[in-house]
C-alpha cells in the first residue's frame, strides 16, 4: 500500500470510476484525482456537478457525451498536449463500459499521451462476481440492439458463445428479454442483478421461464444486469428467490 502518493502527472487523461448507486463506493483515489485535476470531462455536467458538490469539490466541468464525443475528444487532446490533467467521468460506473470514453482514450493513446484508469464501481463486475455463475470465462455485450430481428440474431450468437454471457438491460425491456430467452435458450440458468449497491438490491435466479413469470407478476423497476450461464454450466441449479413486493 502506498501512503505518500505523488502528485498527478501532467498531460494525463484519468478515467475515474464513480458510484453506481451508493456514494460510499467512491474511492479515495477517485476523490483525489477529482480534486487535483485541471478539468473534469463529464457525460452529464449537472449530474457530475451534484456528485462533486456532495464531496465538496469545485472544478471546471466540460461536457463529453455520445453525440459530441468527436469534437470534445479533439479539445481534450489539445488540453492534454498543453499539460493539463483531465479527469473523465460518466453518470455512473466506469467510463468506456457502455458509456462514453472509448473514442477519447483511443485518440489519446494514438497521440502518445498518458491514460490512467482509476478503478472503482462497474455494474458488470459487481453483478458477475456475486451471480454464482462461472467467472473464469465471460462475454460482455453491453446493451442488445432495440430492434427485434437484431436482438434475436445477437442472442443466437450468444447461444454459441462459451462462458457466462453478461448484458445490460433497461427495466422496460427486461420482460421482453426473458421472453426471447424462453425461445432461444430455455434451459439455461439466468441471473438478474437489480439495483446493485442500492436499497432494493436483489438477485433473481432461475430459468428464463421462471424469471419471466416473476417479471409478469411484479413490476420490476430500476437497473439490471442480466447474466446467462454457459451451456455446460456445472453449478447446482440456482434457486429462484422471490423477494417480497416493495414500495419504491
Ligand atoms: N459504465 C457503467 C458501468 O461501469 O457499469 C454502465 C453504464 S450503462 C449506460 C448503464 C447500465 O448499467 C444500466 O442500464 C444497467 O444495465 C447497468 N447498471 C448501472 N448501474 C446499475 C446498478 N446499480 N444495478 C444494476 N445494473 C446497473
Amino acid at each position: 500500500m502506498q501512503n505518500n502518493l505523488p502528485p498527478l502527472t501532467a498531460s494525463t487523461l484519468y478515467l475515474v470510476a464513480t458510484p453506481i448507486g451508493n456514494l460510499e463506493d467512491i474511492t479515495l483515489r477517485a476523490l483525489r484525482v477529482l480534486k487535483e485535476c485541471d478539468v473534469v470531462a463529464a457525460e452529464d455536467t449537472r449530474r457530475t456537478g451534484q456528485l462533486l458538490q456532495h464531496f465538496e469539490i469545485r472544478k471546471p466541468l466540460l461536457s463529453y457525451f455520445q453525440f459530441n464525443e468527436a469534437k470534445r475528444s479533439e479539445e481534450i487532446i489539445e488540453r492534454l498536449r498543453q499539460g493539463q490533467k483531465v479527469a473523465l467521468v460518466t453518470d455512473a460506473g466506469t467510463p468506456g463500459i457502455s458509456d462514453p470514453g472509448e473514442r477519447v482514450v483511443a485518440a489519446a493513446v494514438k497521440a502518445g499521451l498518458r491514460v490512467e484508469s482509476i478503478p472503482g464501481p462497474c455494474a458488470l463486475v459487481a453483478a458477475l462476481t456475486a451471480s454464482g455463475l462461472a467467472t473464469d470465462e465471460f462475454h460482455f455485450i453491453g446493451f442488445l440492439p432495440h430492434k427485434s430481428g437484431q436482438r434475436k440474431k445477437a442472442l443466437e450468437r450468444l447461444r454459441e458463445t462459451p462462458g457466462t454471457s453478461v448484458l445490460y438491460e433497461s427495466p422496460y425491456r427486461v420482460g421482453k428479454l426473458m421472453q426471447e430467452l424462453v425461445e432461444i435458450m430455455p434451459d439455461r440458468q439466468v441471473v438478474m442483478a437489480r439495483e446493485l449497491t442500492k436499497k432494493f438490491e436483489e438477485y433473481l435466479r432461475g430459468t428464463p421461464a421462471e424469471l419471466l413469470a416473476i417479471t409478469e407478476k411484479r413490476s420490476l423497476k430500476g437497473e439490471f444486469v442480466v447474466m446467462i450461464a454457459a451451456a455446460d454450466e456445472k453449478t447446482a441449479k440456482l434457486r429462484v428467490e422471490e423477494e417480497s413486493e416493495e414500495q419504491e
